[in-house]
């Protein structure tokens, strides 16, 4: 017999089959679409959303919904089950609530958007974007008002990102990070160190750095049988099911930082999605409902944990290139003949305060979150104007990291995001730093022979407590749940900043 539970999960595997075609045609776009397809495939990916949105938000659900949840009720709070139903109900409520011509508006804006934005960048002219930035942030606030908050506008939109977080908590996690980073910042650039020779003025042959990254990204844990690493200009992961979880990157032939540590942060999404439990593949726990993705990751924050924790904190760490510098040398032996593990080490951890984000180190990071998160908040509770932004925008990057932009191309135009209207998601980059550590804190704490496991670029222990404790659940446990599950604490600053003062004192060396 069919029970309520079974249909209302036969009717989210369609929505999921759907979703995750949208992304194969994505995917496509961004790395192997020659330009002439742009048009049509704007097209399709419209019909797909629309019938992906007419699928989930009708009556019909409504009545599954109705049928499943008096099947899960006496189930235990915590079940898989009951879980999905409860997330599939406050989701299809949630959506209920936001206007399908508000969506349809900004869906409709977006490209327009974003194509001012892109000239506008190039011609460093904000005044340009200034009216599409208005739109959309008079959008933004249409949204948070028909979703609803108790205190800040902001919530109801970080809301799709991290739910879990309010304005209010993100101030206070900032107000720890400004005490913690902002003098540890002073002082490594009161200590400059010797410039190292300049390994970055060799060419990297192409074909060698893909082999390279690809093979410590098969080190981590990796699948791929279930996998592949394709070029894209701007890098992302992507899945389609823990059976089919696709990570990019982009090169540079000098610079061979930018592939191989955009190589092992997409690999740390992938490993997340390549975790989830089997059991949980086409069903309303690998559903982000609201960003319209397949996405099996509870949170944008607890993704960004895995890709930060991979790349930065197991991927830029002394023990690293102490495990993984001959292979390096094997790859790269002209390059690498006057190299030597702690130069490698010195060469990827260089800190300097600067004006763009994502080329921005461990240290100085969150300190463009942070102003990002500022001004949104500001934006959207009317404290801040639009046509303010350049100005605030450079004085606070004089407050916090000591630089000004020349120009706002440099500065207020730099990231897409604002352009789409993606309000909200900024902070996840930051929750997920944090995060990161606090994970490898409960892991060190649960797995002895950790840290020895590591220094032999041995992965398998952590990316096995990971697996056990975080992936396999996809989105059962909310990214606090998960914290106070493994930690026993919510979100918590401190493992995350002791890990910084830590390693750049030694680095630059500062008193501990
Ligand atoms: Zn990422």
């Amino acid at each position: 017999m069919t029970t309520g539970y079974d249909a209302l999960t036969a009717h989210i595997a369609e929505l999921s089959d759907i979703l995750c075609s949208i992304s194969v045609l994505k995917w496509d776009a961004r790395t192997n679409m020659p330009p002439g397809g742009a048009a049509t495939r704007g097209l399709q990916l419209a019909t797909l959303s629309k019938l992906a949105q007419e699928h989930f938000t009708g009556e019909h659900t409504a009545r599954l919904l109705d049928a499943a949840e008096r099947d899960v009720a006496a189930e235990p709070a915590d079940s898989y089950r009951r879980r999905a139903v409860e997330q599939t109900r406050q989701y299809y409520a949630l959506m209920r609530r936001i206007p399908a011509d508000l969506i349809g508006r900004k869906a409709a804006l977006a490209p327009v958007s974003e194509q001012v934005w892109a000239e506008a960048k190039a011609a460093s002219d904000f005044a340009a974007f200034r009216p599409y930035l208005q739109q959309m942030v008079d959008l933004a606030k249409e949204q948070a008002d028909a979703v609803g908050y108790s205190e800040h506008p902001f919530d109801a939109l970080v809301f799709e990102y991290e739910p879990m977080m309010t304005a209010r908590r993100l101030q206070a996690v900032f107000a720890d990070l400004r005490t913690g980073v902002i003098p540890l910042l002073r002082m490594i650039v009161a200590n400059p160190r010797p410039q190292e020779r300049d390994l970055w003025a060799h060419e990297y042959p192409l074909e060698a750095q893909k082999a390279f990254g690809l093979s410590i990204a098969q080190r981590f844990g990796y699948d791929l049988q279930r996998g592949r690493l394709d070029i894209a200009p701007h890098p992302f992961e992507i899945s389609f099911t823990r059976n089919d979880v696709r990570i990019t990157t982009r090169y540079d032939r000098h610079y061979f930082p930018m592939a191989f540590y955009g190589t092992l942060h997409e690999t740390g999404h992938g490993l997340y999605e390549q975790g989830i439990h089997p059991s949980l593949t086409r069903t309303p726990l690998t559903i982000d409902f609201l960003g319209q993705y397949p996405v099996g990751g509870t949170s944008y924050g607890a993704h960004e944990s895995q890709s930060r924790l991979w790349e930065n904190v197991i991927g830029r760490s002394r023990t690293f290139w102490n495990a993984h510098f001959d292979e390096m040398r094997q790859h790269f032996p002209a390059q690498m003949a006057e190299a030597d593990p702690d130069l490698m080490y010195r060469a990827v951890n260089r800190v300097s305060p600067s004006l763009i984000r994502v080329e921005a180190d461990e240290v100085t990071y969150n300190l463009h979150i942070m102003l990002r998160v500022e001004i949104e908040m500001g934006l959207l509770d009317g404290s801040l104007r639009v046509d303010e932004l350049p100005e605030v925008w450079n004085s606070k990057m004089q407050e916090y990291l000591g630089v000004v932009p020349p120009n706002d191309a440099l500065g207020v135009l730099q990231d897409v995001h604002w352009s789409g209207g993606g309000f909200g998601s900024f902070p996840g980059y930051t929750i997920g730093n944090i995060m990161s550590l606090q994970f490898l804190e409960a892991a060190r704490r649960d797995t002895p022979g950790l840290d020895a496991a590591l220094a032999r670029g041995e992965y398998a222990p952590l990316l096995g407590w990971l697996q056990e404790n975080v992936y396999q659940h996809g989105r059962a446990f909310s990214s606090e749940e998960l914290l106070v599950r493994t930690s026993g604490r919510a979100l918590d600053t401190a493992p995350y900043l002791a890990y910084l003062r830590e390693k750049f004192s030694d680095l630059y060396g500062l008193p501990a």
